[in-house]
Protein backbone atom coordinates (compact mmCIF):
# COMPACT_ATOMS: atom_id res chain seq x y z
CA UNK A 1 0.00 0.00 0.00
CA UNK A 2 1.17 3.80 -1.06
CA UNK A 3 0.92 6.70 1.38
CA UNK A 4 -1.67 9.13 -0.17
CA UNK A 5 -2.73 6.72 -3.17
CA UNK A 6 -6.78 7.45 -3.48
CA UNK A 7 -7.05 4.17 -5.18
CA UNK A 8 -5.43 2.23 -2.75
CA UNK A 9 -7.27 3.76 -0.39
CA UNK A 10 -10.17 2.76 -1.91
CA UNK A 11 -8.96 -1.03 -2.23
CA UNK A 12 -8.34 -0.79 1.71
CA UNK A 13 -11.49 0.18 2.52
CA UNK A 14 -9.88 3.50 3.54
CA UNK A 15 -12.67 5.63 1.83
CA UNK A 16 -16.01 4.38 0.91
CA UNK A 17 -16.59 4.09 -2.98
CA UNK A 18 -19.12 2.44 -4.80
CA UNK A 19 -17.54 -1.21 -4.82
CA UNK A 20 -19.19 -3.47 -7.63
CA UNK A 21 -16.52 -6.17 -7.27
CA UNK A 22 -13.45 -7.72 -5.14
CA UNK A 23 -11.48 -10.57 -4.38
CA UNK A 24 -8.00 -10.85 -2.74
CA UNK A 25 -6.05 -9.30 -5.86
CA UNK A 26 -8.49 -6.72 -7.46
CA UNK A 27 -11.32 -4.13 -6.24
CA UNK A 28 -13.33 -2.91 -9.25
CA UNK A 29 -15.62 0.04 -8.74
CA UNK A 30 -17.68 3.24 -10.18
CA UNK A 31 -15.40 5.74 -11.75
CA UNK A 32 -16.38 9.35 -9.93
CA UNK A 33 -16.73 11.11 -13.30
CA UNK A 34 -18.27 8.45 -15.40
CA UNK A 35 -17.72 9.54 -19.52
CA UNK A 36 -19.95 6.75 -20.25
CA UNK A 37 -23.41 5.33 -18.64
CA UNK A 38 -20.94 2.23 -17.51
CA UNK A 39 -18.22 3.29 -16.61
CA UNK A 40 -16.26 1.12 -13.95
CA UNK A 41 -12.11 1.31 -12.67
CA UNK A 42 -10.86 -2.10 -12.53
CA UNK A 43 -7.97 -1.71 -10.02
CA UNK A 44 -5.49 -4.29 -8.90
CA UNK A 45 -4.81 -4.32 -4.67
CA UNK A 46 -1.14 -3.98 -5.02
CA UNK A 47 0.28 -0.68 -6.22
CA UNK A 48 1.79 -0.13 -8.99
CA UNK A 49 2.28 2.85 -11.29
CA UNK A 50 0.94 1.93 -14.34
CA UNK A 51 1.81 -1.15 -17.29
CA UNK A 52 4.43 0.17 -17.84
CA UNK A 53 6.01 -1.33 -14.03
CA UNK A 54 4.48 -5.06 -15.22
CA UNK A 55 7.12 -8.13 -16.21
CA UNK A 56 6.13 -11.36 -17.35
CA UNK A 57 5.51 -12.56 -13.37
CA UNK A 58 2.20 -10.55 -13.68
CA UNK A 59 0.55 -11.80 -15.95
CA UNK A 60 -1.64 -13.80 -13.98
CA UNK A 61 -2.57 -10.59 -12.50
CA UNK A 62 -3.57 -8.65 -15.84
CA UNK A 63 -5.00 -11.57 -16.89
CA UNK A 64 -7.29 -12.09 -13.94
CA UNK A 65 -7.90 -8.15 -14.43
CA UNK A 66 -9.09 -8.55 -17.80
CA UNK A 67 -11.72 -11.57 -17.23
CA UNK A 68 -12.90 -9.43 -13.93
CA UNK A 69 -13.70 -7.06 -16.92
CA UNK A 70 -15.43 -9.23 -18.74
CA UNK A 71 -16.88 -10.86 -15.74
CA UNK A 72 -18.85 -7.03 -15.12
CA UNK A 73 -19.54 -6.52 -18.52
CA UNK A 74 -21.37 -9.56 -18.59
CA UNK A 75 -23.00 -8.97 -15.39
CA UNK A 76 -24.39 -5.65 -16.32
CA UNK A 77 -25.50 -6.72 -19.44
CA UNK A 78 -23.53 -5.00 -21.72
CA UNK A 79 -21.98 -8.19 -24.05
CA UNK A 80 -24.22 -7.72 -27.11
CA UNK A 81 -23.94 -4.08 -27.03
CA UNK A 82 -20.61 -4.26 -26.46
CA UNK A 83 -18.03 -2.63 -24.56
CA UNK A 84 -14.15 -1.45 -24.04
CA UNK A 85 -11.20 -1.66 -21.71
CA UNK A 86 -8.82 0.73 -21.95
CA UNK A 87 -5.27 1.74 -19.30
CA UNK A 88 -3.79 5.01 -19.47
CA UNK A 89 0.17 4.72 -18.81
CA UNK A 90 2.42 7.78 -18.55
CA UNK A 91 1.47 11.53 -19.62
CA UNK A 92 0.80 11.25 -23.01
CA UNK A 93 -2.22 9.21 -22.34
CA UNK A 94 -3.25 11.62 -19.82
CA UNK A 95 -3.03 9.27 -16.59
CA UNK A 96 -3.77 11.18 -13.56
CA UNK A 97 -4.26 8.97 -11.42
CA UNK A 98 -1.00 6.87 -10.40
CA UNK A 99 -2.31 3.51 -9.72
CA UNK A 100 -2.61 1.38 -12.44
CA UNK A 101 -6.37 0.66 -13.18
CA UNK A 102 -8.26 -0.39 -16.21
CA UNK A 103 -11.59 1.84 -17.76
CA UNK A 104 -14.55 -0.87 -18.68
CA UNK A 105 -17.17 1.35 -20.52
CA UNK A 106 -19.92 0.90 -22.20
CA UNK A 107 -23.89 1.72 -22.14
CA UNK A 108 -23.19 3.92 -25.72
CA UNK A 109 -21.58 3.95 -28.96
CA UNK A 110 -17.95 4.98 -28.33
CA UNK A 111 -15.55 6.88 -30.63
CA UNK A 112 -11.65 6.14 -30.60
CA UNK A 113 -9.14 8.83 -31.08
CA UNK A 114 -5.75 7.76 -32.69
CA UNK A 115 -4.08 10.45 -33.02
P1 LIG B 1 -6.87 8.15 -15.68
O1 LIG B 1 -7.07 9.53 -16.26
O2 LIG B 1 -6.78 7.08 -16.71
O3 LIG B 1 -5.72 8.14 -14.69
O4 LIG B 1 -8.20 7.83 -14.88
C1 LIG B 1 -8.40 8.15 -13.55
C2 LIG B 1 -9.87 8.03 -13.31
O5 LIG B 1 -10.08 7.95 -11.91
C3 LIG B 1 -10.71 9.21 -13.82
O6 LIG B 1 -11.68 8.73 -14.73
C4 LIG B 1 -11.32 9.78 -12.54
O7 LIG B 1 -12.65 10.24 -12.74
C5 LIG B 1 -11.28 8.59 -11.60
N1 LIG B 1 -11.24 8.87 -10.19
C6 LIG B 1 -10.41 9.74 -9.54
N2 LIG B 1 -10.64 9.69 -8.21
C7 LIG B 1 -11.62 8.78 -8.01
C8 LIG B 1 -12.30 8.29 -6.85
N3 LIG B 1 -12.02 8.72 -5.63
N4 LIG B 1 -13.26 7.35 -7.04
C9 LIG B 1 -13.57 6.91 -8.26
N5 LIG B 1 -12.96 7.32 -9.39
C10 LIG B 1 -12.01 8.26 -9.26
Amino acid sequence: MEENCIFCKIANHEIPTDLVYEDDTVAAFKDLNPVAPVHILIVPKEHKLNLSQYKEQDEKLLGHMLVTAAHIARELGLEESGYRVITNAGPDAGQSVMHTHFHLLGGRKLSFDKQ
